[in-house]
């Protein structure tokens, strides 16, 4: 190296290098194998030693002219220097920035004028603060594990380095793109350098963080799992050398379900069951998604009531005075209950002698014979003659529908394979009652439907079936349970949508629907009370006088039950609960007057002030799923074939029963006043308006005979004249179903005449005495009974037919 000017200008080797970049005041160890470095390192060697080093800009290029340098490079002193395969390896010292002034060659190598570049020093007060905490960053990044020569770190970071070494030293050892480091190099300003080399230090401190926090918590988690793999296998091999492979040991999980399964008294099959499912979960990874199943399974079966009974003491006293207390009227279902309760009182002393006398083991369960079926309307107090059985007997309630199932599964549990698999609904309820021998409702058996997916009727017909029910296996449970002493009560809405095999097994008590007369009676002495109360306002004298009460029912609902009056009267309720809440004044004795007040204007009138006698339309009576109602036939006339259209919801036998109807009167068209042939000229449009249901198909054959006849025969049907019965083709009156409900809905339709079937005078008994005072009953064998009573005009004809003409058209005045 030639001095040129005193200190600024030097004449020395270039040496270009790759991939790094070295700093004034730091040591590196470098490898130069081109022959134009090695060339300036013997070069330089020969004389003092001093070469400057450049970074290449692309590191590619294989030999660099000066051009394809960064213009800054450092003035380094080479300290060591030894030589292996032609490549020499150099350890250089740096010692200042500096700039390419001049070339002086480029072979062998760069020879040129490089000239020291002027630092901006700042005073070291100004770069006192931030240095030190450099140093404290740099302690970090050490402590977090960066790599360093022990040399540089101890005297870094005992802070007896300026703050320009300082900032070399640290920007040496940045982990950051040569690029990055070229431009601190070439950053003058001592400060600026600073700050950049710190900003950099403190993103590969935060990158350190992040892999150490990750490294230590897989550490852990590894840790943990190999401590737990192991324990458990020192568990294995402890009990097997102790032979107590069963004992009492495992985590505090297993030792509680151990306990739980203890606790829950199971039978020995089910208790091995479950014991074999603990050893599998005490087996499993605690993080297998198989424990969570095992977990919810073992659960299922510690919860279940196993061996929870509630005391079995029937007393037909206090079940008879239950029942009174909690419901008027229902006379016939309440004696049909109270024999009920009968046998299964002698049923069960009997058992417990057999019981005594075969001792203990032999214990068998007793078994409830007959399901009770309560099929009647909504609102008729099923479930609360339910509710209240379970109260007479001191057992638990417990209530599930099974309207609209169609999956047998829903019943009887999905098996465990599924995901999210769990007990059917019958399980379910056991559970959720907590014994074993509530009395259990199952609602809406009317309403199964049955797919591809399975019949729940079938899986119905197990669990009410004695023989089968000790043993009910559900899918998800695997192992039987006792439903023996269950008592099942069905309900439902109608009968016949009930799969015939199930009606077969139960004991039908049905619930025909209250008389206006009843229901005010329920209202007042039921109802009201118990509204009062749940509005928290029964202390405060409210009364509804008979009146008011009356005019709700009859005006504000149309129902058989009792559910939308009691809704009413919760309005009512809720109002009065109000002003007493805002201290308003209110008044106590509700009368008709103030009704309308309350609960706005009347929802409906009577059903017959919708017609007049009217020719081709007769009155029916019908039960559908909301108990009795009325319905309207109507029967029109067009010129035509003799084709017969039916509309309306019919069923295939109300069809039938019209045909029977067509068929009479052409074979009667003397009777009727009608040429021979007249069916040929004209075609019938038979119309049942609305309600009518498959199953009153036979009991319409009355109505719709008569209201054809009235529109063949041109004579009108008394507004007030109500029937139902079966016709035969010969027009003989037959037997049908249901007396009771129809007639209670004729009664508050307001008819004032209804015609039954002959056979039907011994249903009579069950009609309350004060619809009997109200309606007048007609019992008819034959059609003609009917029509003389229904038809303004009877007879119609005495001989044969007078006239040709075919019968006028008729078109309804509602039509
Ligand atoms: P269902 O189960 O038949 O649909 P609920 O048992 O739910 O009817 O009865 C509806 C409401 O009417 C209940 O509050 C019930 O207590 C009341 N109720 C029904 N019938 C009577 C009755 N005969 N005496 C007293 N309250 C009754």
């Amino acid at each position: 190296m030639t001095k040129i000017n005193e200190i600024k200008t030097y004449r020395v080797p270039i040496v270009a290098i790759r991939g790094s970049v070295v700093f004034p005041n730091t040591e590196a160890l470098l490898t130069f194998g081109r022959p134009k470095s090695v060339a300036a390192l013997n070069s330089s060697f020969q004389n003092e030693r001093v070469i400057a080093i450049f970074t290449q800009k692309d590191p590619r290029i294989i030999d660099p002219k000066t051009a394809d340098l960064y213009k800054i490079g450092t003035i380094a002193k080479v300290t060591q220097m030894m030589t292996t395969d032609g490549e020499i390896h150099a350890l250089v010292k740096g010692l200042s920035r500096v700039k390419i002034t001049k070339v002086l060659s480029e072979t062998p190598y760069i020879l040129a004028e490089t000239q020291d570049v002027v630092e901006q020093k700042v005073a070291a007060n100004e770069v006192s603060v931030i240095s030190k905490s450099l140093t404290e960053l740099f302690k970090k990044a050490i402590n977090l594990g960066k790599q360093a020569e022990i040399m540089t770190v101890m005297k870094l970071v005992s802070a007896q380095v300026d703050s320009t070494e300082l900032v070399d030293q640290v920007a040496s050892l940045l982990d950051i793109k040569t690029g990055e480091k070229q431009k601190l190099l070439e950053e003058l300003s001592v400060l600026d350098r600073m700050k950049a080399v710190y900003e950099l230090l403190s993103r590969e401190v935060s990158v350190l963080e992040l892999e150490k926090s990750i490294s230590t918590k897989t550490q852990k988690r590894f840790e943990n799992q190999m401590r737990k793999a192991m324990l458990r296998e020192k568990k294995k091999t402890i009990e097997q050398e102790l032979g107590e492979e069963d004992g009492e040991m495992g985590t505090e999980e297993i030792v509680e379900y151990q306990k739980r399964i203890k606790a829950a008294k199971m039978p020995v099959d089910v208790k091995k069951k479950a014991e074999k499912e603990l050893k599998r979960l005490d087996q499993l990874n605690i993080n297998s998604p198989e424990s969570g199943y095992i977990r919810n399974y073992l659960d299922w079966l510690c919860d279940m009531p196993w061996s929870k009974l509630s005391p079995n003491n029937v007393s037909i006293k206090k079940a008879e005075k239950v029942l009174d207390d909690d419901h008027y009227g229902l006379k016939k279902a309440k004696e049909r209950i109270i024999e009920f309760l009968a046998v299964m009182k002698i049923k069960s002393q009997r058992q417990e002698k057999t019981n005594k006398k075969l001792g203990k083991d032999a214990k068998k369960s007793q078994s409830q014979p007959t399901i009770l079926c309560f099929i009647g309307p909504p609102g008729v107090g099923k479930t609360s003659i339910g509710k209240s059985i379970a109260k007479a007997l001191g057992r638990k309630f417990e209530r599930v529908s099974l309207g609209g199932i169609r999956d047998e599964a829903e019943i009887r549990g999905h098996r465990r394979t599924y995901v999210g698999a769990l007990p059917g609904r019958i399980i379910q309820g056991i559970k959720n009652a907590g014994t074993r021998n509530p009395v259990f409702m199952l609602d809406e058996v009317d309403k199964i439907g049955m797919d591809f997916r399975g019949d729940p009727s079938s899986a119905l017909l197990e669990i009410l079936d004695p023989e089968q029910n000790k043993e009910f296996s559900d899918h998800y449970l695997e192992v039987p349970f006792d439903l023996s002493e269950v008592v099942f009560i069905a309900t439902g809405n109608m009968l016949d949508t009930i799969p015939y095999a199930l009606r077969d097994r139960m004991e039908i008590i049905s619930f025909p629907g209250y008389t206006e007369e009843e229901k005010q009676h329920i209202a007042q002495k039921y109802l009201l009370p118990k509204q009062l109360e749940v509005h928290g306002i029964e202390d405060r004298k409210i009364t509804l006088t008979d009146e008011a009460i009356r005019e709700i029912i009859a005006r504000y609902t149309r129902e058989a039950g009792v559910r939308n009056l009691e809704r009413n009267l919760a309005t009512i309720c809720r109002k009065i609960a109000r002003q007493v809440a805002e201290k308003k004044r209110f008044n106590k004795s509700i009368a008709l007057k103030d009704i309308q007040k309350l609960l706005g204007p009347a929802k409906f009138s009577s059903l017959l002030a919708e017609v007049t006698d009217n020719i081709g339309m007769a009155t029916g009576l019908a039960v559908t799923a909301a108990g009795g109602e009325i319905m309207f036939i109507e029967v029109s006339l067009m010129p035509g074939k003799g084709k017969l259209t039916l509309t309306g919801q019919l069923g295939d036998i109300m069809k039938e029963s019209a045909r029977a109807a067509f068929t009479w009167s052409r074979s009667h068209w003397e009777m009727l006043g009608l040429k021979e042939d007249f069916a040929s000229n004209i075609d019938v449009h038979i119309h049942v308006p609305e309600g009518a249901v498959p199953k009153d198909g036979p009991s319409a054959g009355t109505s719709i005979t008569t209201a054809l006849v009235s529109a063949l025969a041109n004579v009108a049907t008394k507004r007030d004249v109500g029937m139902t019965g079966e016709v035969t083709l010969r027009g003989r009156v037959l037997e049908i179903g249901g007396v009771k409900e129809k007639v209670i809905a004729g009664h508050r339709a307001g008819l004032k005449t209804i015609i039954l079937p002959n056979d039907n005078k011994k249903d009579m008994e069950d009609i309350p005495a004060t619809v009997k005072k109200d309606i007048k009953f007609v019992y008819a064998t034959t059609i003609e009974d009917v029509l003389k009573v229904a038809l303004n005009k009877w007879p119609i004809s005495k001989g044969k037919s007078k006239t040709n003409d075919h019968p006028r058209p008729t078109y309804l005045a509602s039509a």
